[in-house]
């Protein structure tokens, strides 16, 4: 088994951030990239609000980041965490694809993946016609005509930046007003190549014999009609799910999902700490996700320096004793001055 000092779950804003500052903490943290490194940030191409930056794509904030990381000592693993043990306390099991570590303390940023439709023709549609991700798969749409599905900032963007490529962009949207922000709608409504069907669900994505996506059944969330609009490509933005199946049950979460955390990023179990997506439900830009996994490295780093003595022992021994934080949401008071806000999604 390998041992680390500090495991870092997610290759984020949220990831890479907290591994910049435990970097320059001396404390060389292990990243473990996950599916894709970036995370959904990488897949977002072009970000005008992250400070410091007018223009910058996804892609290229986030290399930049890693590169910042390493150049401190972190290193960056192309590689799966399988399972965690976080029930024994500190040090904490972190099982991936390639190696078992023991890590002293973990700080877990593993993010949001895309919402699913749930209707049908929807999975068996993916890169047939169905994508999650107009940066990546815009390119293959050239000249034809699309539907994005959703009416928040990520729709109407990724709407937008897809006209580079279609011929033209309808927005099905199921409310009769837009989620997204001012700026965007303007932008969204000012493109000759975009329009809206208000007050619409899609309810089944159709295939010709080859299995490409040809049309989507649609219907009316107000009268009930139903009708069917015919198109080559369907992207849909409507919202994350975490991705907190991977965690089991070793720490505390809501109903949706989301782990439950302190203002010092503390999850339920001591030593380990959650920033970014899998624990915000309300802000998920880039630059609140990197000012997350700041705020997680230096707890980290403060309960790293706090127990410095035990954790010796404790590998020296390899005993360990369980730790645990009682986190629920309802439950206000987290020890003697810490409170849990209470967070609801706009
Ligand atoms: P979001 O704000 O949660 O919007 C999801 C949209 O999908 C909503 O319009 C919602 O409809 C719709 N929706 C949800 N479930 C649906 C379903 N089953 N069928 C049809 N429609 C459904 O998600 P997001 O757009 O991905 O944004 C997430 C966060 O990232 C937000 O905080 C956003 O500000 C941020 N973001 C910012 C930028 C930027 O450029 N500043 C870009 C991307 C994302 P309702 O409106 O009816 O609920």
């Amino acid at each position: 088994m390998q041992k680390e000092r500090v495991v870092i779950i997610g290759s984020g804003p949220a990831g890479l951030a907290a591994a910049v500052y435990t970097a320059r903490a001396q404390l060389n943290p292990l990243v473990i990239i996950g599916n894709q490194l970036g995370g959904q940030a990488a897949i977002t191409h072009e970000i005008e609000n992250y400070p410091g930056f007018l223009s910058i794509s996804g892609p290229e904030l986030m290399e930049k980041m890693k590169e910042q990381a390493e150049h401190f000592g972190a290193k960056v693993e192309w590689d799966m965490v399988q399972s965690v043990d976080f029930s024994h306390g500190s040090p904490f099991i972190v099982k991936t694809t390639q190696e078992d570590y023991s890590a002293d303390t973990v700080i877990v940023a593993i993010g949001a993946d895309p919402r699913k439709l749930n209707v049908p023709g929807e999975l068996d549609g993916i890169g047939r016609g169905v994508s999650y991700c107009g940066t990546c798969d815009g390119f293959f749409f050239r000249g034809k005509d699309i539907v994005v599905v959703g009416g928040g900032d990520s729709a109407v963007s990724e709407a937008i930046f897809l006209t580079r490529f279609a011929t033209a962009v309808t927005l099905i949207h199921r409310r009769d007003s837009l989620r997204a922000g001012v700026q965007l709608q303007k932008r969204f409504f000012e493109n000759e190549k975009t329009k809206v069907i208000w007050n619409s669900a899609v309810e089944e994505i159709h295939k010709d014999p080859t299995g490409i996506v040809n049309s989507v059944s649609l219907k009316d969330t107000v009268t009930g009609e139903t009708s069917t609009l015919p198109t080559q490509g369907i992207f849909i933005f409507v919202g994350h799910t975490p991705n907190s199946p991977l965690l089991g049950q070793e720490l505390a979460m809501n109903d949706e999902g989301y782990l439950i955390i302190d203002e010092r990023h503390r999850t339920s179990v001591e030593g380990v700490f959650a920033a970014g997506e899998i624990a915000d439900q309300l802000w998920r830009q880039v630059a609140t996700s990197v000012g997350q996994g700041t705020a997680a490295a230096m707890s980290a780093i403060h309960w790293l320096d706090e127990h410095e003595e035990s954790l010796q022992s404790l590998t020296a021994s390899e005993e360990t004793a369980p730790a645990q934080i009682t986190l629920t949401q309802d439950a206000p008071q987290v020890g003697p001055t810490l409170t849990i806000p209470r967070m609801t999604a706009p």
